[in-house]
């Protein structure tokens, strides 16, 4: 029997693991069909489950015990309130029609593995599962089981130790696989985290160097459109450095980089900081015209709102930007030439006067 039950565990552990990553949130950002998603965790549960039944343990010539509950609540928290309900239909028709022929503890059996999957997938559309909460549709779940397998048993002594073996190897497998699955997802998290942290400035939150060079290498061997390179750096800003203090320069480039944020929306594309005081707009699916348009969009605001100097806000500083635009293919075909090119034009706009906007094709031979 407990060898049996090991098999049980077994099987589920897998189904939870295999399950987990459609659910982990890396794999579901770049999952095709992310609306089957509960639908795939449903069916893999139900077959799950009809599995569990084929290596379950037998308590009688028709009462058999596994952890097909345990694959339901399993399902909920991974695929959300659709997957139980799938899950419980296929593994309670699975039930009935698993034996030769439609057996009274077989139509019970089923019946109730069904009514599980309904209730569990109701009620988590009120109250979504979390790791947190499972547990509760766990006890719901084993308690209903618990209470029809005392009804179709012979009510011996034996038997009802077997009620007890039911419950603490339900309880047993639930639990491990939670524990397991709380795991598996803090490490993702953190994982997640370290790689934003790799991508990410910590002075400002944009994109960093590495991002920078990642997105230009994408848009470079992905797509033949032409894309625009803006390169911003602030004019004199040793000077407000001196001034104010380093500390003040630092938040006047946060806020900067929170103003470059909201003036290219997501949709046009990405900013990063490259260091210093310099950064970099990358445009997808823009023409030299489109990239200019926008860095003079992005001058005009820069040099048009004074930025706060003190805690009161009372002090402001007028900081103006110079801009320059590469743009690909045009001018370069790789990364370097692409930032050399914008980083060029940027000093250009420097040498003729500073709060310009310059771009590559236009300076002279
Ligand atoms: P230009 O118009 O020619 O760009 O003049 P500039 O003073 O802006 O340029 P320069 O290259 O001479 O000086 C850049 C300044 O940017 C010097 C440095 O103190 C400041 N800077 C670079 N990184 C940071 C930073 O992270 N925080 C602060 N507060 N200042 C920085
Ligand atoms: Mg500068």
């Amino acid at each position: 029997m407990l060898f049996d039950l090991l098999i049980n565990f077994c099987i589920l552990f897998t189904f939870a693991v295999l399950s987990y990553w459609h659910f982990q949130d890396t794999v579901r950002s770049n999952f095709p069909f992310l609306k089957a998603h509960p639908y795939i965790i449903g069916i893999m549960s139900g077959l799950a489950g009809f599995i569990l039944m084929e290596s379950s343990v037998d308590l009688s010539d028709t009462i058999m015990v596994d952890a097909r509950h345990v694959v339901i609540v399993i399902a909920g928290i991974l695929g959300g309130p659709i997957a139980p309900i799938i899950s419980g239909l296929i593994i309670g028709l699975a039930r009935i029609f698993m034996t030769d022929t439609v057996t009274i503890p077989g139509l019970l059996g089923g019946l109730n593995v069904s009514v599980l999957g309904i209730v569990i997938g109701l009620f988590s559309f009120k109250y979504p599962m979390t790791f947190k909460n499972a547990p509760r549709y766990f006890y719901y779940a084993t308690a209903q089981t618990a209470v029809l397998i005392a009804i179709l048993i012979h009510q011996t002594t034996t038997n009802y130790l077997h009620i007890v073996y039911f419950i603490l190897y339900s309880a047993f497998s639930f639990f491990t696989v939670l524990f397991i699955l709380i795991e598996l997802n803090g490490h993702f998290k953190k994982f997640r985290h370290t790689e934003l942290l790799a991508e990410t400035d910590y002075l400002t939150g944009l994109y960093n160097n590495r991002k920078f060079e990642q997105l230009t290498h994408s848009y470079i061997t992905d797509s033949t459109k032409p894309f625009s390179m803006i390169s911003i750096d602030i004019d004199h800003f040793k000077k407000v450095n001196d001034l104010y203090g380093h500390p003040i320069g630092d938040e006047i480039l946060k806020e900067l980089g929170a103003r470059l944020k909201s003036l290219v929306s997501s949709r046009e594309g990405y900013v990063t900081r490259n260091g210093g005081e310099q950064f970099v707009v990358l445009l997808p699916n823009s023409p030299p015209a489109m990239g200019l348009d926008l860095g003079e969009r992005i001058r005009s605001s820069i040099a048009r709102s004074p930025f706060p100097v003190s805690d009161n806000q009372q002090e402001q500083v007028s900081i103006t930007v110079s801009i320059g635009v590469s743009s690909y293919p045009d001018n370069g075909m790789t990364i370097q030439e692409l930032y050399s090119a914008a980083d060029t034009a940027m000093y250009e706009a420097k040498a003729i006067g500073r709060n310009r906007v310059f771009h590559y094709t236009n300076r002279k031979a």
